[in-house]
């Protein structure tokens, strides 16, 4: 094939990509900076996670484990799972890349729901794909709507449960509702980045739908609760066809030996995973309640993170709160780009990082009235 252009070009969407802007992690000189615009956990690593880490430091000219076998063991025996079905990756969002790469072309459509979490639309577009994004009901994944957005063209559905950055969830039952309406050849993709700290009885992250299902796959991640975000780990657990294509085109290394070591100790680390739910049940209630007090309307979150809607008066909106709270080292996220300028996300921190939060907000309103 001949062309015109005068210059090498990349494949049809990669330049309608927006790249991912991380959460903000600087506070002005001489102020302690709190990072809550992130969702990593206050608790930091399992101390166990943190020695194996170390302890792999006389190795670093050596390759790693190619296929992350100790890894894959050790979240197969956490879950009961076979480990043959499991595939690692750094971070889930290479799994994400690596799902539409293989299940997605030009002409092709991934659906994704209105404040669903952006990696998605990316890998959509990295894969030359086209993104259809599906309206919400009070900030929730609304099967019918998600339902109603499949053409013959729909080749995968992602939903994150609970979704970044509401907060919100689905019923396993309305996930199976989702399931046993599509076609068998659309992919449903569950990232359950959060499912640990969900405290609900009427949840689960899918690991029975994938092990009753040929079209079913879902991603966890090492990132959150695990406190690895720096390591980059992530994984998939799918059936066995999935499994054989993704591996056909996974980087041979992909997941580094650090990863692998921290990752298999930090999953066994119960007690680590307990204390951290904990936490988390304790602040993200708390939280909610003082920032209710205040006069502020969150979304009811089952993860570790709140989303807080401001008033859209001068004085009181939630790009001049994002000012305040960054002045006083309290780094919170902006969520404009997920069609909430109104709202910012607030990762559950520390006792005194939840405080300072709450006390702040107290005094930007009262200032403002
Ligand atoms: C944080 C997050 C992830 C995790 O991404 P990693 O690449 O594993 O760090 C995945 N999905 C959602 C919805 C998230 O919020």
């Amino acid at each position: 094939m001949t062309s015109a252009a005068s210059r090498p070009v990349p494949r049809p969407g990669i330049l309608d990509i927006e790249a991912y802007v991380p959460g903000k992690s600087a506070a002005p000189a001489g102020v302690k900076l709190h990072k809550l615009s992130s969702n990593e956990t206050p608790l930091g690593a399992s101390p166990l996670a943190i020695e194996a880490y170390q302890a792999l430091a006389g190795k670093l000219e050596l390759y790693p484990d190619g296929s992350a076998t100790r890894l894959r063991e050790a979240i197969a025996a956490r879950y009961g799972l076979d480990p043959a079905r499991i595939i690692c990756g750094t971070g889930s969002d290479e799994l994400l890349q690596m799902l539409t790469k293989a299940y997605l072309g030009q002409g092709d459509e991934g659906i994704f729901t209105e404040h669903g979490f952006l990696v998605y639309r990316i890998a959509i577009l990295a894969a030359s794909g086209t993104p259809v994004v599906v309206k919400e009901r009070d900030l929730t994944a609304d099967v019918d709507a998600i339902l109603a957005a499949v053409t013959p063209a729909t080749k995968i559905v992602f939903l994150a449960n609970p979704n970044n950055p509401t907060g919100t969830y689905l019923p396993f039952d309305e996930v199976k509702r989702l399931h046993a309406g599509l076609p068998p050849h659309v992919l449903l993709v569950l990232d359950a980045a959060y499912a640990e700290y969900v405290r609900r009885n009427d949840y689960a992250a899918g690991l029975e739908l994938v092990a009753e299902s040929e079209n079913v796959v879902m991603t966890r991640t090492f990132s959150k609760i695990h406190g690895l975000a720096n390591l980059r780990l992530g994984w998939l657990y799918g059936p066995a066809h999935l499994v054989d294509a993704l591996n056909r085109i996974r980087g041979p290394f992909n997941v580094n030996g650090a990863a692998i070591e921290a990752g298999a100790v930090a999953i066994a680390d119960e007690a680590h995973v307990a204390a951290a739910i904990a936490h988390n049940d304790r602040w993200l209630a708390w939280t909610t309640a003082e920032l209710e007090k205040l006069g502020l309307t969150v979304t009811p979150s089952v993860g570790n993170f709140v989303l807080i809607h401001f008033p859209t008066t001068k004085g009181r909106t939630a790009k001049e709160a994002d000012a305040f709270l960054t002045g006083r080292g309290l780094i919170l996220r902006s969520v404009a780009a997920y069609g909430l300028p109104d709202a910012l996300r607030m990762t559950i921190g520390s006792e005194e990082a939840n405080r300072l939060v709450v006390a702040a907000l107290a005094e930007f309103l009262a200032g403002a009235a």
